[in-house]
């Protein structure tokens, strides 16, 4: 989940911040210590959904397509930010109850480079490339991984846990970026 200021204090309680669980391996950026529980249309549950930090300016949750449909949400495909016309959810806080209108969504994959490593792969911000996973019986090729480019991003690519599990990449032996 990413939440805006307004929403922390929502579920979290007046003056409440966001605390460092982790930090990602993108500048500034961390798991945060804060868990929320996601209610769906079925009453199912997502316990221990974690919050992203630092704040946004927009409160979003990213699910794998597994879990959309366990919680019964049809949820589109979306670059981060996107998120007009997308369904909504209840998120529970230890201190509140935050009823989101929309900004539920599959996170489209993207990798995030430097200017550099953007020059190195001949693309530009918003292209698209193909990641191919070689892993033994279920080597995988993803196209339309989405390309960011930013002068803080280090190389690295951000897909969801089913795409994970498809290509078994906990035990890939290779992993190769291309040109679409
Ligand atoms: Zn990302």
């Amino acid at each position: 989940m990413h939440i805006s200021p307004e929403n922390v204090e929502v579920l979290f309680g007046k003056g409440a911040e966001l605390t460092i669980h982790k930090m990602l391996y993108q500048e500034g950026q961390y798991a945060s210590q804060q868990t929320v529980t996601l209610v769906g249309p079925r009453k199912r549950i997502i316990p221990n959904l974690r919050i992203l930090g630092p704040c946004r300016n927009l409160t979003q949750i990213e699910l794998a397509f597994t879990d959309a449909v366990q919680l019964g949400i049809d949820v589109p495909v979306r670059m981060s930010g996107d998120i007009e016309g997308t369904p909504g959810a209840y998120i529970m806080g230890p201190k509140g109850f935050l009823e989101m209108k929309n900004g539920v969504i599959r996170a489209a994959r993207h990798v995030h480079m430097s200017p550099s490593d953007a020059a190195f792969y001949k693309v530009k911000h918003l292209d698209t490339i193909t990641l191919k996973v070689t892993a033994k019986g279920c080597t995988t090729r993803f196209d339309d991984l989405i390309v960011r480019v930013d002068p803080t991003f280090k190389l690295e690519v951000h897909m969801d846990t089913d795409e994970a599990n498809a290509c078994d990449l906990d035990h890939a032996d290779k992993v190769e970026l291309f040109k679409s």
